[in-house]
């Protein structure tokens, strides 16, 4: 693992121990060189050019289309529609399909969910008359699973919930969420930022319909991400915005769509973001996947060893590694997250502290916010170690 953290030019230059990545993570050089070479050789507007250089540019970001395709499974690249991320991923269904929706229609969400998979439903529970139902949580901070028959019903049209928690680490159960909503008939979409950088994953083998996902949070550049969707969903489904590259014909009176996925991205893309998200899905593939899920859950495990040894601080989510991701918050006693991260910081551990989008789980758990530490496959044992030395540093200045 020391050779892949030597991958990763940030991390070489600033002496810090980056426990930020479920924020964000870091950029391995080999992606940094496909942005780097696509912007020096091949930048141009895509799909609307005739000359060389548009032509170079429209055939590596379709080539970038197809590899997503392939990390997540899709049947085909047309399954794969560029956004700016999960965010912009999840309002779109939430426009596009959820505009299709009747007053009275339910869509199921959690407690468990980042802000980005719940304020766009309740902006179309505003709009439509939709009712919004919250599928309760475990004490564990896990979707409570065996309460889905108390939140599906006959009009429930949609289950939106994460397929990892940004707080708790949890990964959801798909196939028992599937099952329910296909009993009836209903629709899911997967929150995948969380997942992304531990596929590639067969996403339409899970049985779901929507999977949204960030190219930051999986070692590629910002402002890129995906929508995958099966092809007979985004078929049935108007735009979201209106403009350049989505139209087939266009009059002064009125608008015939392209079909998806071109339907779906009105105006230039991020074309070296979507390049550089290819370049990572490549990196993320070829990583030792087994030896890279050890390692992690080995030092999740002494992350939340060390902090079940230590009094006042308390893990918010399971104890246990297993259907477990690394992401790991903790409340402090007596103390407030941003004090944590700052002691933390000056020991040069980025840590990230608050509600992180998702205030009614804090609400939940009683707590203002928490800390969070959360790896990638960089991450090693002087992290966890610089991190458990902090923390110690942390709760004795603040008695
Ligand atoms: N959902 C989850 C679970 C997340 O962790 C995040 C990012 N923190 C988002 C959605 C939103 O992602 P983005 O800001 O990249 O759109």
């Amino acid at each position: 693992m020391a050779a892949l953290r030597r991958q990763f030019p940030i991390l070489e230059q600033c002496d810090l121990h980056y426990l930020d990545n479920g924020a964000t993570t870091q950029v391995p050089r080999a992606v940094l060189d496909v942005i780097v070479a696509h912007e020096t050789s091949h930048r141009a507007n895509v799909h609307r050019g005739v000359h060389r250089l548009a032509e170079a540019a429209t055939e590596a970001f379709e080539d970038a289309r197809a590899t997503m395709a392939r990390f997540l499974g899709a049947a085909d690249k047309g399954e794969i529609v560029f956004t700016g991320g999960t965010t912009g991923a999840i309002n779109l269904v939430a426009h596009a399909f959820g505009n299709r929706l009747a007053p009275g229609d339910e869509v199921v969400v959690s407690l468990l969910e980042h802000h980005s998979n719940l304020v766009p439903w309740q902006m179309l529970r505003d709009r439509r008359g939709v009712v919004l139902r919250v599928l309760p949580i475990t004490g564990e901070g896990r979707l409570d699973l065996d309460n889905l028959g108390r939140v599906v019903g006959a009009r429930t049209r949609l289950i939106a919930v994460t397929h990892v928690s940004n707080v708790t680490g949890a990964v959801t159960d798909v196939a028992r969420v599937v099952e329910a909503a296909r009993a009836v008939d209903a629709a899911v979409l997967l929150d995948g930022a969380q997942a992304a950088a531990h596929g590639p994953w067969d996403i339409p083998a899970l049985g779901v319909d929507f999977y949204a996902l960030s190219c930051h949070k999986m070692f590629g550049p910002h402002g890129v991400g995906v929508l995958w969707a099966r092809r007979e969903r985004l078929a049935a489904m108007d735009p979201f915005m209106g403009g350049g590259e989505m139209i087939r014909t266009v009059t002064l009176e009125r608008t015939t769509f392209a079909d998806p996925p071109q339907r779906f991205e009105a105006g230039t893309p991020p074309i070296a973001q979507a390049v550089g998200m290819a370049a990572a899905a490549r990196w993320i593939e070829a990583l030792p996947r087994e030896a890279c899920h050890a390692h992690l859950a080995r030092l999740t495990g002494r992350l939340i060893e060390g902090l079940a040894e230590r009094a006042r601080t308390r893990l918010i989510g399971p104890a246990g590694l297993q259907a477990r991701m690394p992401v790991v918050a903790f409340a402090t006693a007596g103390i407030h997250p941003h004090d944590v991260c700052q002691v933390l910081d000056s020991h040069g551990v980025a840590l990230r502290g608050g509600h992180h989008c998702a205030q009614p789980l804090m609400d939940h758990f009683d707590v203002a916010g928490t800390t969070r530490a959360s790896l990638a496959v960089y991450n090693d044992d002087g992290d966890v170690d610089a991190f458990l030395t902090g923390l110690d540093d942390a709760l004795g200045r603040f008695r």
